[in-house]
């Protein structure tokens, strides 16, 4: 039953982690944390991060790992406002970015419904980030003049249809949640003629493990085999990509063949 101790003032910091790395997180979500009463905290990330928290705070894991059924949102969302209206200052601490595919904007919702007033600390999207820590710029002057962050699996489970436009486009694109359908997504830009454009795969970027393929569309899919590429990774497409110094191998291995 969701009850409020008259004592307590309830307020909610929806606060961006960035990518892996804590020393990605910014100043004011350090200070949002320092006056934490509980932290509820997702599988992507750093735990290292609790440490800013006061020790006496409750830290309570709301991971949602593929695979892992224990918290639904609606779970997530009802905690939050239990423990908000019970105990006072509650940091949702989110993975990259709150607002960038987090379901950030549902639990700001959900706390206003409860008169929960809601602040919002941005975080270092790995979306940008990850590809950035590579030194692959999302935009650059004369080879991409704008960037799309696809999600790769929707809530139907099919691919995007903005891929099939994206992949039409000379755009920056930039896929999350897509591992698993790297193969469809793949077929989408060779659907588009785009065989030779330059892909990247960043596994764990900023974190231990990092790992980076870089190739072309044609032939991405066989390298993360090859590498055995694990989740969380994101996908990068376009002509940034052969802007980074090892697309100079994949350039002298193509030759080589044909
Ligand atoms: N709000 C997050 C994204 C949540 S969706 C953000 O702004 O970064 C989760 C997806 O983000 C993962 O499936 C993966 O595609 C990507 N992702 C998150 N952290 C990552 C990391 N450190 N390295 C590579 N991809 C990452």
């Amino acid at each position: 039953m969701t009850q409020q101790n008259i004592h307590i003032v309830p307020k909610v910091t929806l606060l961006g982690a960035g990518p892996g790395d804590p020393e990605l997180l910014t100043l004011k979500g350090v200070k949002a944390l320092q006056t934490a009463n509980v932290v509820l905290y997702d599988a992507l990330t750093n735990e290292a991060l609790l440490d800013y928290a006061p020790a006496q705070a409750i830290k309570v894991y709301v991971g949602k790992r593929s695979g892992e059924h224990s918290h639904s949102q609606d779970a997530i969302n009802q905690l939050m406002i239990d423990y908000a209206l019970n105990y006072g200052h509650v940091v949702r601490l989110k993975g990259g970015d709150p607002f960038v595919f987090g379901r950030g904007y549902e639990e700001l919702d959900f706390a206003v419904s409860y008169n929960v007033p809601v602040s919002v600390i941005p975080g270092v999207s790995s979306s940008i980030g990850v590809p950035a820590l590579q030194q692959i710029p999302v935009t650059h002057r004369g080879l991409s003049e704008s960037f799309w962050v696809i999600t790769g699996t929707t809530t139907n489970g099919q691919i995007s249809d903005d891929i099939y436009q994206a992949a039409n486009s000379n755009a920056t694109v930039v896929v999350l949640m897509g591992l698993k359908q790297l193969p469809k997504i793949a077929e989408a830009f060779k659907a588009a003629g785009k065989q030779q454009l330059p892909a990247a795969v960043v596994q764990n970027g900023s974190a231990e493990n990092e790992k980076l393929i870089v190739s072309t569309v044609e032939n991405i899919v066989a390298r993360v085999q090859e590498e055995e590429i694990q989740a969380p990774a994101l996908l990068i497409f376009g002509e940034v990509v052969s802007l980074h110094p090892s697309f100079k191998s994949v350039i002298a291995q193509h030759a080589a063949i044909s």
